[in-house]
């Protein structure tokens, strides 16, 4: 078994709705188990700022899933939550990122781990720090 920690993103709205859905998709799925979760927080688009704020959640979970397991199944669940992808880098019905996973450094064209996003985007720091 592997920890986890997953970053929910959404700045579409129902924003609450999509994060909503994306979570108990993810905790009712068989071969993960929430450990922890922090609670929903509104952040300033990073990048693209002409875009709505987002709502984000950090979720810490155990899994059986492998790295590109789980990069797979975030996907699936990213398009039945609704995801469009029709604005690469602006606004989005809903995010999945992985944040860390154990304590690997992995690296390849479809898969970065630990995400970027924990260096440039200092809400993540603050909520992993939140979550113990
Ligand atoms: P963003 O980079 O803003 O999250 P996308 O959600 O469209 O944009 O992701 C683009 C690609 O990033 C995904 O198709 C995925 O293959 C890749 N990717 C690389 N590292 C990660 C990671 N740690 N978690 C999720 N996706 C990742
Ligand atoms: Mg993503």
């Amino acid at each position: 078994m592997s920890k986890v920690n997953i970053l929910l993103g959404s700045n579409t709205e129902p924003r609450n709705k999509y994060i909503q859905q994306a979570f108990n998709r993810i905790v009712e799925t068989e071969g993960i188990s929430l450990l922890s979760k922090t609670p929903v927080i509104e952040t300033n688009p990073h990048g693209v700022k002409d875009q709505p704020d987002f709502l984000n959640q950090i979720i810490f979970i155990e899994t059986i899933m492998t790295p590109i397991e789980l990069l797979k199944f975030l996907k699936s669940v990213e398009i039945d939550t609704g995801r469009s992808f029709e604005n690469k880098w602006g606004q989005r019905e809903i995010d999945l990122d992985i944040l860390t996973y154990d304590n690997i450094r992995y690296e390849t064209d479809i898969l970065t781990i630990p995400h970027h996003q924990i260096q440039t985007r200092p809400f993540v720091k603050e909520l992993l720090e939140m979550m113990g």
